[in-house]
């Protein structure tokens, strides 16, 4: 356990990264922010601030040392520098549970090994392969680089095998997986948090919408099918913390389907569908994260009040913070970003025990 007046390091300086310093705060640690961007919304709340590059090993070892234990916050930290830092210092979650995540291919492969449902797969390699996995898969699919993806970035549908020219153009001609359409009703995430000791715990699961590929909304309660497809997707992802001996918060997204859940991806990390859990649970994803990381006991996941809501702002919604203020319902998050680009994500409302004024 990590006595009060510890320091825990984060790999990365985004807005989770900032959440999870102002939740370090209340259990009296420092936060250590390395990152190599030069904006880092989450050193601006943090007690100290490395900016260097990855692979920059005498910043990483004084980083190490200055640190007690390290977490991440993004999880395309190359993973050579965490397998740098873990010679150093403990690092929560571990290498290989990154490893995994940051390839699309290995991630579908290990959960399939352990009895998950995905979506068909095949490997894409070349534009040679996508034909034959075309032939394996079908069409309506969707082509997605192996690595680097997210927010429905480096991905491309195919209505037809004919697509195939336009689609192999439009991710970059990189390597990548070809899936099978998979049609469902809900989208949902899992979000456990695993203690040192390998206990587990679970918030309750949001349905989540996307627009544009990006998560707009997640809303408690979901959909009936979602409450009944819960256990099957928590037993998934207790299988998958356990296999990795994962320390942290860990996330599964799934599709809702007619047959069951159908798990898409997971993030070794607090996650954005977990927003809520900052007022809308008794102990927030951010909070039982950094417990966890500092070997504490877990804080309890259980759900203050339904309904909640937690809405994205993202690009020019955040031009709607001083309504959201005027609201008294609102619970306003903004990130500090300077920049306000379409698609980028600046800040996000939730709504506990009470919904939305007007459409969501
Ligand atoms: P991802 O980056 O894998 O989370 O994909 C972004 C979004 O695309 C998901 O949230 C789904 O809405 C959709 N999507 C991804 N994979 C599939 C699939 N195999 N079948 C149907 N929809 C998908």
């Amino acid at each position: 356990m990590l006595p009060p007046g510890s320091t825990i390091g984060i790999l990365g300086g985004g807005q989770l990264g900032r959440m999870l310093a102002l939740a370090a705060a209340p259990l009296g640690y420092k936060v250590h922010v390395y990152a190599p961007d030069r904006e880092s919304v989450a050193a601006e709340v943090a007690a100290h601030h490395t900016q260097a590059a990855w692979d920059d090993e005498p910043r990483l070892a004084a980083f190490a040392a200055a640190c007690d234990a390290v977490t991440i916050e993004f999880e395309n930290v190359p993973v050579d520098t965490v397998r740098f830092l873990s010679g150093h210092v403990a690092v929560r979650p571990g290498a290989a549970a990154l490893e995994i995540a940051q390839d699309r291919l290995a991630e579908k492969r290990f959960v399939a090994g352990l009895g998950g449902r995905t979506a068909p797969f095949a490997a894409v390699p070349d534009r040679a392969a996508l034909d034959a996995a075309l032939a394996d898969i079908g069409a309506p699919a969707i082509l997605k680089t192996v690595r680097m993806g997210y927010d429905g970035k480096g991905q491309a549908r195919l209505a037809a095998p004919a697509d195939a020219d336009a689609a192999w153009e439009a991710i970059g001609r990189h390597p990548a997986i070809l899936e099978g359409f998979v049609t469902f009703a809900h989208e949902f995430s899992v979000i456990l948090a695993r203690g040192i000791d390998g206990e587990t715990r679970f918030w309750d699961s949001p349905v989540n919408v996307h627009e544009g590929g990006i998560l707009a909304t997640s809303s408690l309660p979901p959909p009936r099918m979602i409450l009944a497809q819960q256990d099957a997707a928590r037993a998934l992802m207790t299988g998958i913390a356990d296999a990795l001996d994962y320390v942290g918060v860990l996330t599964g997204e799934f599709f809702a389907t007619d047959d069951g859940p159908v798990f898409n991806e997971m993030a070794p990390r607090v996650h954005n569908s977990g927003h809520w859990t900052i007022e809308g649970a008794a102990a927030s994803q951010f909070a039982n994260h950094i417990r966890a990381v500092a070997g504490l006991p877990l804080g309890d996941t259980g759900t203050l009040a339904l309904p909640v809501t937690m809405r994205n702002l993202i690009g020019r919604a955040i031009e709607g913070v001083p309504a959201l203020l005027a609201d008294g319902a609102a619970r306003v998050h903004h990130y500090g970003k300077t920049e306000v680009r379409e698609g980028r994500k600046l800040g996000h409302a939730t709504w506990v025990g009470t919904a939305p004024e007007g459409p969501l």
